[in-house]
């Protein structure tokens, strides 16, 4: 699925994968791109043809080259041995877990995990006779007493969702290989640019494709990558369940993957600036970013993280609703929305402290999640300024 005109470079830099993986022109009649298969049946020849399985598509809910080109990316950016594509980051997380658990099993999550991941372990799970049990995402080494003969998986996410907490993947990781667990990582914030979990010592790595995958805020899309030990039960749970994703959000994905290291490069640092410069707002009591000296984890963040996302915390004096709605209502650039990612600028009021249950998460304000996008830097910091002082206005 990819055409490296000249042969493929010893070792291609990564924005160079980027731009000349996972497609093939020659392939393609010469166009550059490979286009949103739109395809169920797929029709062979003949009846040798058809019991031939090293056909590369034989139906569409298997993958096409649309797909293909994606998977094949981001498993050489992840040093996966394959990735499967989902139809969103929630699936994808589902999809891993699937593959590696069985009924009886038990599995420790980290209490800063995205909320549904968390629906997901508590609901279908549970009725399926799997055991959840939060850790706090601090844990580190310290899992190993969690853990029981039944441990089947620990689930990392770091940074934590809205929280930030790093948690210390190489240390989680070899307690459990040493126990037989798999180690799943949500990948999202960092992108492979930036993190990669596998060379950590994790076995499996998911991503919200829907965020930085795609980049603008036009299609849903998760990925499962996983180790050479663990594909095989990745790719047959993927295979079970059918969770195949549509020609046009996999077009954007890959669209999307182009572009990925230079957006990166600009949300990284278009969040530190904006990060930086809250912190000496009036009424800004702190700002959480992994990658500030101030963050509780930095030490993780430098050891195991070569750059930063586009989102992060900040905490201002403890306002009443009327405050908030003051200040987030009458954002000019700052829309509220779920999800990030896109090129425009995300701002959300986080509530999270009540869905803990190991840990306790106390922000000592009142804590909104922020997603730096393009716009021009000075423009969002007048809006936020303003936003700042209706807020001040009503505490
Ligand atoms: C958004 C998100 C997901 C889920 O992705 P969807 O495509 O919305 O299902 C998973 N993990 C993290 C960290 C996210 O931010």
């Amino acid at each position: 699925m990819t055409e490296f005109p000249g042969g493929k470079p010893a070792k291609p830099a990564t924005e160079t994968l980027l731009t000349h993986m996972g497609r093939a022109p020659a392939q393609q009649f010469g166009f550059v791109n490979t286009p949103a298969y739109r395809g169920s049946t797929v029709v062979f020849p003949t009846l040798d043809a058809l019991d031939d399985y090293s056909i590369a598509y034989r139906y569409g809910r298997q993958g096409s080259p649309t797909t293909r080109g994606i998977e094949e990316m981001i498993s050489e950016l992840e040093g996966a041995a394959g990735t499967l594509l989902a139809p969103s980051g929630l699936a994808a997380i589902t999809l891993a877990l699937l593959a590696v658990v069985s009924a009886g099993d038990d599995i420790l999550v980290t209490d800063s995990v995205y909320e549904p991941t968390r629906a997901f372990c508590d609901g279908l799970l549970a009725r399926l006779g799997v055991t959840t049990r939060y850790y706090d995402p601090r844990i580190g080494a310290g899992i190993e007493s969690l853990f029981t003969d039944r441990t089947r998986a620990v689930f990392v996410e770091s940074p934590g969702s809205h929280t930030f907490e790093m948690q210390d993947l190489p240390a989680i990781a070899t307690v459990a290989k040493a126990r037989g667990a798999a180690v799943i990582v949500d990948n999202s914030w960092a992108t492979p640019l930036f993190h990669r979990p596998l060379a950590l010592g994790a076995d499996l790595v998911v991503h919200a494709g829907t965020k930085m995958f795609v980049g603008h805020s036009d299609a849903m899309s998760g990925t499962v990558s996983a180790t050479a030990q663990f594909w095989p039960a990745l790719a047959k749970a993927h295979r079970q369940l059918g969770v195949a994703v549509g020609p046009d959000d996999a077009f954007l994905v890959a669209r999307g993957m182009r572009t990925l290291a230079i957006r990166m490069k600009e949300h990284e640092q278009r969040a530190l600036a904006l990060a930086d410069w809250l912190t000496d707002r009036p009424g800004v009591i702190r700002v959480i970013h992994p990658a500030r000296p101030d963050h509780p984890d930095h030490a993780i963040y430098r050891r195991d993280f070569s750059g930063s996302g586009s989102l992060f915390g900040v905490v201002l004096e403890e306002g009443p609703r009327e405050a908030i709605a003051a200040f987030v209502d009458g954002l000019e650039l700052f829309s509220m929305g779920y999800s990030w990612g896109g090129y425009e600028s995300l701002i959300l009021p986080s509530k999270v402290a009540h869905v803990r249950t190991a840990t306790r998460f106390e922000p000592g304000g009142t804590l909104f999640r922020i997603h730096v996008g393009f716009e021009a830097l000075d423009d969002l910091k007048a809006d936020l300024s303003a936003g700042l002082a209706r807020y001040r206005e009503r505490l």
